[in-house]
């Protein structure tokens, strides 16, 4: 599909099966999930440009790469852990959304950015592209306040998700570890993993 990375590195499989798996405690699954997150940030970041700088080591000068861009990481519920262990100086910004049970889509409560946020590449992570309607909605809002370059990271996808997202954004590149069967008529990925954030924070 294209725009689409399914990072299928067998650590990424083998941690979602067991995320999958309902008995999964509440506490394995945000160890996981944060795990996932991890190698899931190495993939997003992979073709991130390096610049050479000129550092010296205890024995001479070198010319070393180093990311200089500034980033900024766009959270999602309980995703941002694991990226920030790889990405410990990116910035975070916010944007509360919940999803009106009755026509799915997306109303917002809450957007904190940094005022730069315009001059970074973002990187938006949200465990679920399901509807895509929050995503959808995320992204406006960024390319609202001049934002330019934006990736999406979930950890699952549904097929519905994925088309929508590309074809309000088509220049927004999407990485997940799976895409799913379909949607249900609640809006939740099948087979899926439930809902995320209920298997997070264990309130049900
Ligand atoms: N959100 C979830 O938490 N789970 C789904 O399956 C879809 C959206």
């Amino acid at each position: 599909m294209e725009g689409v990375t399914v990072v299928d590195h067998p650590l990424v499989q083998h941690k979602l099966t067991l995320m999958r798996d309902k008995t999964r405690s509440t506490k394995g699954f945000r160890q996981l999930l944060n795990e996932v997150g991890r190698l899931l940030c190495y993939e997003v970041t992979r073709d991130l440009p390096l610049e050479m700088v000129e550092i010296e080591t205890p024995l001479t000068t070198m010319m070393a790469p180093q990311d200089r861009r500034e980033h900024q990481l766009l959270a999602g519920e309980g995703f941002l852990e694991g990226m920030l262990d790889l990405v410990p100086s990116a910035r975070v910004a916010h944007i509360g959304l919940y999803r009106d049970p009755a026509t799915l889509q997306a109303v917002e409560y809450y957007f904190k950015a940094p005022p730069d946020v315009a001059e970074r590449l973002v990187i938006v992570l949200d465990p679920m592209l399901a509807t895509a309607n929050s995503a959808v909605a995320a992204i406006e809002r960024l390319k609202a306040r001049g934002v330019k370059e934006i990736r999406f990271v979930c950890l699952l996808a549904a097929p519905e998700g994925i088309k929508r997202l590309r074809d309000a954004h088509p220049d927004v590149k999407v990485w997940t570890a799976a895409i799913d069967s379909h949607l249900n008529d609640h809006g939740y990925i099948v087979p899926g993993l439930g809902d995320a954030g209920d298997r997070i924070y264990g309130t049900k």
